[in-house]
């Protein structure tokens, strides 16, 4: 999707007159682990329409700072879905493993004031607390040996994270229980952790609408930007989208990547699936209709406190 000069000047020029506009600043944040699925659509889409109907800005950011996990050419797949869908973000892309300085300076910024340390623990000595984390190292100053490969861990002092999310209400979350978590890892990567605080922060992001799965994240990203002097956003959690064995749809159980032809009645089901009164008007419509409408017709109400919507309630009727 190369674009003319002028065609970036206008984006810019629209960009920032919404910045001006609008306090609202969404984004879409993908790991180009492979293609978008429905699951990711349902974000995506939400997070889109939450942004617009606000007449907000809206950003999409490419989360490319773990190649091992990277499929060659997501990036471009998952941009051009968007563009299929309708789903028109403002600005340039951000990928994020253009960000590795800014990333480097935050760290050196925590070690700095003594908020993280070097972690040496092996995956075998915490195989029986995992996921949460029950800081062995936390008044380690250094890595002993400095040869010795280890990750970097926040100290998020056993905080009691209180926050109040749009969708699924108060949260409340013990850092104690989470535990200090990996803001760089052992295998020389930034975590995800660090890179969407650092992010986040550098777009001037205000509100954030993603999947529940990723609901345990949120109470140690609001640490972090506490203890950056950063600003934290609004949350809302959506539900996700799971198949016929309860499960997340994902790219890990194969969910089908979205079709890029014809893409009018897979988005009149996630409409559907996020508790838009569509019908079957609507569905004739071209996918640009669909979304002006879907902008006018937008709640977070039909959602609320739901966590899980079964792929198979959604029917084309
Ligand atoms: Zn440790």
């Amino acid at each position: 999707m190369q674009k003319s000069k002028k065609d970036k000047w206008v984006t810019e020029f629209i960009h920032k007159s919404l910045q001006k506009r609008s306090p609202y600043t969404g984004r879409f944040a993908p790991s180009p682990t492979g293609p978008l699925h429905f699951g990711s659509l349902i974000a995506a889409l939400a997070s889109y329409l939450d942004a617009r109907a606000a007449s907000g800005c809206w950003l999409v950011r490419i989360e490319d700072i773990d190649p091992p996990r990277e499929q060659p050419g997501a990036s471009d797949l998952i941009l051009k879905a968007l563009d299929v869908y309708g789903l028109h973000w403002d600005g340039e892309v951000l990928y994020q493993h253009q960000r590795l300085g800014a990333y480097r300076d935050t760290l050196a910024a925590l070690k700095g004031e003594a908020l993280a340390y070097p972690c040496i623990c092996t995956r075998k000595e915490l195989a029986s607390y995992l996921p949460n984390y029950p800081g062995f190292c936390r008044s380690r100053t250094d890595a002993g040996c400095p040869e010795l490969a280890h990750a970097i861990r926040f100290n998020a002092m056993d905080q009691v994270v209180v926050f109040q999310d749009r969708i699924q209400k108060e949260q409340s979350f013990s850092l104690e229980e989470l535990g200090d978590f990996v803001v760089f890892r052992k295998d020389g990567l930034f975590a995800y952790q660090l890179a969407v605080v650092v992010d986040d922060e550098h777009q001037g992001v205000t509100d954030i609408v993603r999947g529940i799965d990723l609901i345990d994240s949120t109470p140690r990203q609001i640490t972090l930007q506490k203890a950056l002097g950063f600003h934290t956003p609004r949350y809302a959690h959506l539900p996700v989208i799971t198949n016929e064995f309860g499960d997340k749809l994902s790219k890990q159980n194969k969910a089908a990547a979205l079709p890029l032809k014809n893409p009018e009645p897979t988005l009149w089901l996630a409409m559907k699936a996020l508790g838009l009164p569509v019908d079957s008007a609507i569905r004739n419509g071209s996918v640009e209709e669909m979304l002006i409408w879907a902008q006018q017709h937008w709640s977070l109400s039909p959602l609320q406190q739901q966590t899980s919507i079964p792929e198979a309630s959604l029917t084309l009727d």
